[in-house]
């Protein structure tokens, strides 16, 4: 297994929002959240990157390490991004003054460390960033502006599928990375995945749209509701929810 989630229980505020909460994701396996508005989706997600503000009453977070399995909720959010997870936020932030390029070079060479691998001098992070935004159809002029600044909404999610495509995570998350993307960026996120789907690596897609799911196709759907999983099923489970909605389940 890549992800064990085990019997997770999360409050924020003083309300339960994830409930005894289970999951499990094969290595090499996409699947996809799906679930009405508050039913605790976002929380999942930062809950697994390690958001301070939620507090974890009981349960573990088991992620693959080698042969080893290390629980996530021990570890720090940078630590367990250094481990190997990703989540792209459903919605990026801006940080003006940090160059997008600085950013990415920061932490992609923060990795290499991690591995005992040399960081990657200024010139050669430049070409390989190049190579990169080019998979995600940004111009390189995006590398050179401020983190996310002024960047649309479509530009700032493929803004974090390139970090993803530079990081080369085991395990990434993505919080509605579709939501308010037009047809093309839709198509270059969905390639993105499956190319890196190919090599055993593992996702979680939270999603309201099936349009993304006809693109990467899930090996499982769930629907989430009120914290926790009502229903789990194939990808056809897409289908009927789009035409039933959320209520029949
Ligand atoms: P989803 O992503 O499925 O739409 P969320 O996980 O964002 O849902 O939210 C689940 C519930 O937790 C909602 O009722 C939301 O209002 C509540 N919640 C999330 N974050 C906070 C917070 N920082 N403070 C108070 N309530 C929160
Ligand atoms: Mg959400």
């Amino acid at each position: 297994m890549m992800l064990k989630v085990e019997n997770l229980t999360v409050e924020i505020e003083g309300k339960k929002v994830l409930k005894d909460f289970s999951l499990e994701i094969p290595e090499g396996e996409v699947h996809a959240i799906m679930g009405p508005n508050g039913s605790g989706k976002s929380t999942l997600s930062k809950v697994i990157a390690g958001h301070p503000s939620y507090e974890v009453l009981s349960g573990k977070v088991l992620f693959k390490k080698e042969f080893d399995e290390i629980d996530l909720l021990e570890l720090e959010p940078h630590e367990r991004s250094l481990n190997g997870i990703f989540l792209a936020y459903q919605y990026p932030v801006e940080i003006p003054g940090v160059s997008n390029l600085e950013f990415l070079r920061e932490s992609f060479n923060n990795h290499c460390k991690f591995q005992g691998a040399e960081p990657m001098e200024e010139k050669d992070f430049e070409s390989l960033a190049f190579e990169h935004i080019d998979s995600v159809a940004l111009s390189p002029q995006f590398l050179y502006r401020g983190l996310n600044e002024g960047f649309s909404g479509g530009e700032k999610k493929r803004n974090e599928i390139l970090q993803m495509l530079l990081l080369n995570p085991s395990f990434s998350i993505m919080d509605e990375t579709d939501s308010g993307l037009d047809i093309d960026s839709l198509k270059v996120v969905a390639n993105c995945l499956n190319k890196m789907r190919a090599s055993e690596k593992s996702f979680l897609l939270i999603t309201h749209y099936k349009r993304l799911l006809d693109f990467v196709k899930p090996d499982k759907i769930h629907v989430l509701k009120d914290g926790v999983i009502v229903k789990s099923g194939g990808p056809e489970l897409a289908d009927e929810l789009e035409s039933k909605g959320y209520d029949w389940v």
